[in-house]
């Protein structure tokens, strides 16, 4: 019988490390999506979508299901999904590894400075009028109407709807990964003075950093969230050995030519 692994996911990462187990005759991969995002990018393997139901909610799925293994791939500010999942594995006696992308960190000639939350971000943007680049979630850049005397450049996978209340705001819709080059230009085109963002990790999104730092743009990021202490790795490669080690490819389970050195 395959091995039935939850990839709790809504990243790039999770996508990646689907696909790279995806060949795996033996494993039967589920990627759970938070449901958010309403065009999200096609997965390589079954998707399920929407919230579990708390801690009780996703203990009963991992019961129902027979989950052998969770692995926690979600954006490393969804914190609410990683606590659950440590808690409902405990509870279902299911083990769980967490794929933990490091958070960038400042090089010379980056400006940063960071906030411990949205509110503190959009006072950082101070009281005269800049132009501001937000790189956040829908529901995060709702906070940037109180103070509407910036003009903000909102880049979202996902329309905002409806606009801000503020007299000046461009919407640009777009999903990574993004370059540098492209970012520095939409940059200069913008006029941006100052960029809010997350500090997710990864080459996806960095551009708009290294962009920042070439134009001398101050970075406004928010802190990441504590996560939970648990089995963890930096990279989908890390965790797919980690499957591949937990879960070995026996001869008589291995993709045709695998035993070949194909
Ligand atoms: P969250 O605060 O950790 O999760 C809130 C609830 O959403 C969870 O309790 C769970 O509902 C549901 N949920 C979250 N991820 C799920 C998943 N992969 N599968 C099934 N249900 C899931 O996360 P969030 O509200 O989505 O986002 C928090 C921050 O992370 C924001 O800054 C957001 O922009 C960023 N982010 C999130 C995602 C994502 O895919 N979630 C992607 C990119 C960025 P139940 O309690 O009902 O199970």
């Amino acid at each position: 019988m395959a091995h039935r692994i939850l990839i709790l996911g809504g990243t790039g990462d999770a996508r990646i490390l689907a696909a790279r187990l995806a060949h795996r005759p033996d494993l039967e991969l589920i990627v759970s999506l938070a449901g958010r995002t309403e065009n999200p990018a096609p997965q390589p393997v079954p998707v399920r979508s929407g919230g579990f139901g708390g801690v009780e909610g996703l203990r009963a799925y991992l019961e129902t299901g027979a989950v052998a293994l969770v692995i926690d791939a979600t954006h490393p500010y969804a914190a609410a999904m990683s606590i659950h999942a440590v808690e409902a594995c405990q509870a279902a006696g299911v083990p769980l590894l967490a794929l933990r992308r490091p958070p960038w960190s400042p090089v010379p000639g980056d400006l940063w400075q960071e906030v411990a939350n949205v509110a503190e971000a959009v006072a950082a943007l101070g009281a005269t009028p800049r132009r501001a680049f937000l790189a956040l979630g829908r529901n995060e850049v709702r906070a940037f109407e109180a103070a509407p005397q910036h003009h903000y450049v909102v880049r979202s996978v996902d329309p905002i709807v409806p606009p801000l209340a503020v007299p000046h705001a461009d919407y640009l819709l777009a999903r990574g990964p993004f370059t540098q080059a492209d970012d520095r230009a939409l940059l200069a085109a913008h006029g941006i003075e100052m960029i809010v963002a997350k500090n997710s990790g990864g080459a996806a999104t960095y551009g708009k950093i290294a962009a920042a730092r070439e134009l001398g743009i101050t970075v406004i990021l928010l802190r990441r969230p504590q996560l939970p202490d648990v089995a963890a790795v930096d990279g989908p490669e890390a965790a797919a050995t980690w499957v591949d080690g937990l879960f070995p490819v026996s001869p008589a389970t291995a993709p045709h030519g695998a035993d070949r050195g194909e």
